[in-house]
C-alpha cells in the first residue's frame, strides 16, 4: 500500500516595504505570507508543486491577492519578496533525492560486484 498525497508548509510572514492597504488605506503595514505545497509519499516530502503567496494588512487583517493591489510600490515590494526571499526548502526534495540515489546505486552496483 502506497500512501501519498499533498502537504503544505507555511511561509513565515514578513513585512513589506511601503505600500498601503487596498481596503483601509493604512500605510506601510502590509505583510506577505503564504504556503508551499508539495507531494509526499509516506509523509516524506517528494517534490514541490507550487507556492501561494498573498498579503495581509496589519491593521484591518484583510487578505489580498496580488491582482487586488493598486499601489505600484506594493506590487514591486511583493514581487521582490516573492522572487528573491521565498525559496523552496531543500527538504521538499528529500524523496526525489532518495529516489535518484537509489536508481544510481542500482546502475552502479552490478559493476561494483563483478
Ligand atoms: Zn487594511
Amino acid at each position: 500500500m502506497i500512501i501519498f498525497g499533498t502537504g503544505s508548509s507555511t511561509i513565515h510572514p514578513k513585512k513589506l516595504e511601503g505600500g498601503s492597504c487596498p481596503y483601509c488605506n493604512t500605510e506601510n503595514n502590509m505583510w506577505i505570507q503564504g504556503y508551499r505545497k508539495y507531494i509526499h509519499v509516506f509523509w516524506i516530502p517528494f517534490f514541490p508543486i507550487g507556492k501561494k503567496v498573498y498579503s495581509v494588512c496589519g491593521h484591518c487583517k484583510g487578505a489580498f491577492e496580488e491582482r487586488e493591489f493598486q499601489n505600484q510600490q506594493l506590487i514591486q515590494s511583493f514581487n521582490d519578496f516573492k522572487n528573491n526571499q521565498i525559496k523552496t526548502p531543500w527538504y521538499h526534495f528529500t524523496g526525489l533525492t532518495i529516489l535518484v540515489v537509489f536508481i544510481a546505486l542500482l546502475i552502479v552496483l552490478p559493476y561494483l560486484t563483478k
